[in-house]
């Protein structure tokens, strides 16, 4: 089983598709096993996005995440983290493929809706500076339960 994070940016929190989003997570077969709805601190933002401090766009990158409330949550599910970034889509939603969240929801990569982890690396970093493992909760989806 894996585990990825996941983080619907502050322009899905704004414009109304946060369960719009959620939704299509879960009826993928995903399970939600964390979630906060807060305003990131520049601290976070600076060590979740340490692969991009250097980069020109970083400092409208930070100004955008920390713009607003953004959702945070932990998904977990087989291959959880391959199967997310699919879902999602690529980074600029003019150039994502119809289907995924960005392809359906966004227009552009300064406001693209959704981040996810990269591989288990960066989602175990991900997750852990985000979420403390107490955070972490444990259940059962219904499709889960074995029948045979
Ligand atoms: P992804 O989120 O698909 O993993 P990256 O890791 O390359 O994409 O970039 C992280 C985030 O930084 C992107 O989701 C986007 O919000 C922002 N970003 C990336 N490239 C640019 C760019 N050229 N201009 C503005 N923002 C960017
Ligand atoms: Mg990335």
């Amino acid at each position: 089983m894996e585990r990825t994070f996941v983080m619907i940016k502050p322009d899905g929190v704004q414009r109304g598709i946060v369960g719009a989003v959620i939704s299509r997570l879960e009826a993928k077969g995903l399970k939600m096993v964390a979630a906060q709805f807060t305003v990131l601190s520049e601290e976070k933002v600076m060590e979740h996005y340490a692969e991009h401090v250097e980069k020109p766009f970083f400092p409208s990158l930070k100004a955008y995440v920390m713009s607003g409330p953004v959702l945070t949550m932990v998904w977990e599910g087989k291959d959880a983290i391959a199967i997310v970034r699919r879902l999602v889509g690529a980074t600029n939603p003019a150039e994502a493929a119809p289907g995924t969240i960005r392809g359906d929801m966004g227009m552009e990569t300064g406001k693209n809706v959704i981040h996810a982890s990269d591989a288990p690396e960066s989602a175990a970093r991900e997750i852990g500076i985000h979420f403390t493992k107490d955070e972490l909760v444990a259940y059962t989806r219904i499709d889960e339960a074995v029948l045979y």
